[in-house]
């Protein structure tokens, strides 16, 4: 698994930014619904040892969400910025946007999503995961901490996680909330993969495309965006134990 992680990891601005798919994969679940997500090749392995000892142990895993490009989330974005998409406060509450100042607005859906361009969806190295026998019987997903809780339909998974995801090559990068993105522990990252793209990501780059794409309120996002690298992207939790870390640098 070391060997072919090295391979063509530096990701083309385009790749990078969510623009071009063309460095990724489709993989398809072995479930019974079948379902297809891009992902990046050199996490392909990993992956599919991570759901087959999960299941081994009992535990299924469902994905919700693998890569998503640029565009899928400038609609997130600016759909919230607008008011047609609902933005929470950091206690899950519903936020009018029109009452908020534009400095407000940003920090409150900087919370939970990511500016266009600087998420790590974007990077078929990170995915979105939950409990399978949860959705099977009737559970609509929300991605909220409560369902990760002691008393959440993904409490088993958690706990599975905290104990076995480390040791399979991935790590949660918002386990914990650290005053930037929330604690998102659904959100899981190829460690190998993802820190090495994350070397080589040109944050001028991303800015200047950002400056040329659609997003509501130009002016004021650039205005922010040194600062957003810095909270919210550059802002990640470490893995838990240093096993990762040390593989990474053999
Ligand atoms: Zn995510």
């Amino acid at each position: 698994m070391k060997h072919q992680a090295k391979q063509s990891l530096n990701l083309s601005t385009a790749q990078a930014l969510g623009l071009e798919q063309t460095h990724l994969v489709e993989f398809e679940t072995k479930t019974k619904a079948k379902q297809k997500f891009l992902i990046h090749p050199s996490i392909k392995q990993s992956l599919q040892q991570l759901l087959k000892v999960a299941h081994q142990d009992g535990v299924n895993i469902a994905i919700v969400s693998a890569y998503r490009s640029f565009d899928r989330q400038l609609a997130i974005w600016n759909a919230k910025w607008i008011g047609n998409k609902t933005v929470l406060s950091a206690d899950n509450q519903a936020l009018e946007p029109s009452r908020l100042s534009l400095i407000e607005k940003f920090k409150a859906i900087c919370h939970f999503s990511a500016l266009p361009g600087f998420s790590r969806h974007h990077w078929g190295t990170d995915l979105d995961i939950f409990c399978a026998d949860a959705i099977s019987s009737g559970h609509q997903v929300e991605l909220t901490d409560r369902e990760f809780g002691p008393k959440g339909p993904c409490n088993q998974l958690n706990l599975w996680l905290n104990d076995n995801l480390e040791k399979l090559g991935f790590y949660r990068p918002y386990l914990r909330y650290q005053q930037g993105v929330a604690a998102e522990p659904w959100h899981i990252s190829h460690y190998q993969t993802s820190t090495q793209i994350l070397k080589s990501f040109n944050q001028s780059e991303c800015f200047n495309h950002l400056k040329s794409a659609e997003i509501k309120d130009p002016d004021f996002i650039q205005t922010q965006l040194a600062n957003y690298y810095q909270q919210y992207f550059c802002n990640l939790c470490p893995p838990e134990s240093d096993n990762l870390v040390k593989e990474n640098k053999k």
